[in-house]
């Protein structure tokens, strides 16, 4: 059933975006009225619902009969940000995830996040999910001028984590630069040498829910118990426990701990130890008993082998004025850099076009406009209040109060479109919604912009307000 549907897709789409988005699909399951298919990653999913949802639909109608439905499993073990539910007994070859729905429907899945994933009561020989995401290693982080220290730094600790005295590790720099990349590479690169070690890859954002959540159920002793038996403990943007006093105590208690005990701290901050506001001293002065290793913007021989390495790994073919163009251009974030390189191909497929240096020229004006400086969800959500005059609890809240659900899309909308966020990690950012419900909110916004005048008036005093 699926060959057919993908020769039916094959014929609708240039072979760029086939190549693209349909083969990595793997199909799963088969009942009569629905087909289960596997995507790689949440991205995936969320770029599939987004662009070509009505060509699968029609797709499965002529091989299922109206009412079909297609059920998306997203692959575990390309999710970032430590995300996923921890799962003790599936074994990892099957793990995926739910979100069963009718093509028609509105995606409505559980969301797989804040179930407060890591806590399970009375722990006794808890097998740790180590949250890693397998292709973020060092092979596939490149070394240049700007990454040197850090990367042999990490490459030290994967070799003899806790046995050097780069503990903890903590890895600064600014954003797309590389932080999230390289302190997964060292968990990868730890679980390789030493498979018996348990490594555990948090953000700092998500170990700050837990943590809350686990005041709230009062289990706040497993929380802490959980993460004092893992041999190395990886937290991403520590930046964000700034103004977290309770947080940054028990944090602090954690770290104690492990550190006694010898076993490894890797953390990442988007600052640089002196420059951290609202972070206790102490902590900050345990951070100093390591090595800080800051990850610089990349020079441009490195950034032309990180294009290519790109493309070289997405099978895509680009001439070289084109590469050149964007490393010239895209200089200070290797994130932007790669986004931009997404967004060429995803053009020149949907257009089907070619890739050429006009279009480079085009995108990259996009991008280095919008993307200067990503405002964050919670801004969003500040400005769309204000512009209300509401709070953001308000704007949170439950209600369906017409001009309340409006500001709320609203402020969904441009999360979406300002920032890189996931429409999921966008919902449960504005008072937990589901990413259907944020997928949903961007179409109405699409929808009443272009029909009502006033609204658009909104949208457009916002957007203003929001880029400056
Ligand atoms: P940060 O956490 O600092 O914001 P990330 O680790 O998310 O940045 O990196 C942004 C993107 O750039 C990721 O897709 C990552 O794989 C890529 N990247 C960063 N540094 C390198 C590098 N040295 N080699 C290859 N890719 C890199
Ligand atoms: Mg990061």
């Amino acid at each position: 059933v699926w060959e057919n549907c993908l020769l039916f897709i094959k014929d609708n789409i240039n072979p760029q975006a086939y190549k693209t988005w349909f083969e990595p699909i793997k199909p799963v399951k088969l009942t009569e009225t629905a087909l289960s298919i596997q995507v790689p990653s949440r991205f995936f999913y969320e770029w599939l619902e987004e662009h070509y949802i009505k060509l699968l639909k029609t797709a499965l109608t002529r091989e299922l009969g109206e009412g079909a439905k297609l059920i998306y499993a997203i692959k575990m073990e390309n999710t970032l940000k430590g995300m996923e539910p921890f799962t003790e007994k599936i074994p990892s070859s099957n793990r995926s995830i739910q979100s069963s729905q009718s093509v028609d429907a509105p995606v409505r899945s559980k969301s797989p996040e804040l179930k407060n994933p890591f806590i399970i009561p009375g722990i006794r020989n808890v097998k740790i999910e180590s949250q890693l995401n397998p292709s973020y290693n060092f092979d596939s982080f490149l070394e240049g001028d700007s990454n040197r220290l850090a990367r042999s730094a990490g490459m030290a600790v994967a070799n003899k984590p806790g046995g050097t005295s780069f503990n903890p590790l903590l890895i600064f720099g600014g954003v797309g630069l590389g932080k999230t990349h390289l302190a997964h590479a060292i968990g990868v690169g730890i679980k390789e040498n030493y498979p018996d070690k348990t490594a555990l890859y948090i953000s700092a954002e998500k170990f700050t829910q837990q943590y809350i959540e686990s005041v709230r159920k009062n289990n706040r002793n497993d929380f802490i118990h959980f993460y004092q038996i893992v041999d190395v403990l990886i937290v991403d943007d520590i930046q964000f426990f700034a103004g977290k006093a309770s947080t940054q105590d028990v944090f602090f208690h954690i770290f104690n701990h492990l550190h006694q005990n010898g076993k490894q701290v890797i953390l990442t901050s988007d600052k640089k130890p002196v420059d951290m506001q609202d972070i206790e001293q102490r902590l900050l002065s345990r951070f100093k008993w390591g090595l800080s290793a800051e990850l610089n913007h990349p020079d441009y021989e490195t950034r032309v082998s990180i294009i290519k390495n790109k493309l070289y790994r997405d099978g895509v073919e680009m001439d070289d004025d084109i590469i050149h163009y964007l490393a010239d251009n895209i200089k200070t974030n290797i994130r932007e850099l790669e986004g931009a390189i997404i967004s060429l191909i995803a053009h020149s497929s949907f257009n089907r076009k070619d890739i050429t240096i006009d279009l480079a020229r085009k995108i990259v004006e996009n991008y280095v406009k919008n993307t200067k400086r990503e405002i964050s969800i919670d801004q969003i959500q500040q400005v769309v209040s204000d512009y209300f005059q509401m709070d953001v609890e308000t704007l949170q809240s439950k209600t369906r109060k017409r001009h309340i659900v409006q500001a709320r899309q609203l402020a969904m909308y441009f999360s979406k479109k300002m920032t890189k966020a996931s429409l999921a990690s966008i919902g449960s950012q504005i008072g937990k919604r589901d990413h259907a419900t944020v997928l949903h909110a961007c179409k109405t916004v699409d929808n009443l912009a272009s029909t009502d005048k006033q609204f658009n008036k909104y949208v457009e005093d916002l957007s203003k307000k929001l880029t400056n």
